[in-house]
């Protein structure tokens, strides 16, 4: 018989940003593969019946080939087994989950999708970052930085143009470039910008200041990933709510924003 395959967002960190159908599938789950980007807080959720298996590094900490997680995932599945596949924020938002889900589908193999919180969303409004505010941003744009120097991937031109809010993921080694990028292409150099690490953990840090010093800014406070980028005027909405806001679930995550850090 077959087995059937769960494809779960483990949201940003914070196991209180798990959803209840999310903590529901973990466990009837016999098996759970999960990725780097996966929370030690969110891993502790893993039922201990499951076997885990990190599909995030392998054993020399080279990370698993995308062919043979797949693989892994269908191997179980066929074999009768339940399968949880959990994976950062969202599965369907730059999580590969999109190419997971279609090789489950072409083999016939049932699988649910669970949605999760994307950091995109999360990181930004734990910041004291709105992505919308009436009369400052009517929508926001979610991109990878990945692709940065690639003019058939993602289009730069047009996101300096937008002047929606800019949510980039996957960008904090290509920073600078992403910046000049920006600012050529006709974003004000003194536009705000924002760079979360390890949003709603915590570990969490932000680091705030404008398109023309947050590279420098990062650089000193020697931001590490996984951290997102947020550019627009929405930013500067931080100095209100900053001080205010608190991150979810104080046990975990206690001090208040201030200045550049928590
Ligand atoms: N599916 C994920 C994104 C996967 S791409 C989601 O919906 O959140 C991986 C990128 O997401 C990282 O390079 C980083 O830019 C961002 N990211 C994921 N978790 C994060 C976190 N807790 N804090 C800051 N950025 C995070």
């Amino acid at each position: 018989m077959r087995g059937r395959v769960f494809l779960i967002g483990a949201g940003p960190g914070h196991k209180g940003l798990l959803t209840l159908r999310a903590i529901e599938c973990l466990e009837l789950a016999e098996v759970v593969l999960y990725d780097r980007l996966v929370s030690p807080e969110v891993l502790a959720c893993i039922p201990e019946t499951a076997e885990r298996i990190d599909v995030g590094k392998s054993a020399r900490h080279h990370r698993m080939e995308q062919t043979e997680i797949i693989q892994r995932l269908i191997q179980h599945a066929e074999a009768g087994r339940t399968v949880a596949r959990l994976k950062g924020g969202d599965p369907f938002v730059f999580g590969r989950g999109s190419e997971e889900a279609q090789a489950l589908a072409e083999r016939g193999i049932p699988f649910e999708i669970v949605p999760g919180v994307s950091s995109a969303i999360a990181g930004p409004a734990l910041a004291g970052i709105p992505l919308t505010h009436r009369g400052i941003s009517t929508g926001f744009h979610v991109v990878t930085g990945h692709e940065c120097l690639d003019s058939a991937g993602t289009p730069w031109p047009l996101l300096a143009a937008s002047n929606l809010t800019l949510v980039i993921l996957m960008g904090l080694g290509r920073l600078e470039t992403i910046v000049e990028q920006l600012i050529r292409h006709g974003r004000s150099a003194t536009t705000p910008a924002a760079v979360i690490q390890e949003a709603t953990t915590p570990r969490q840090r932000v680091v705030a200041g404008t398109l023309s010093d947050i590279a420098e800014r990062v650089r000193a406070a020697a931001i590490e990933p996984p951290a997102l980028i947020v550019v627009g005027q929405v930013v500067a909405i931080r100095d209100q709510l900053g001080g205010l806001v608190e991150a979810v679930g104080t046990p975990q995550v206690t001090s208040r924003m201030g200045g550049d850090g928590w």
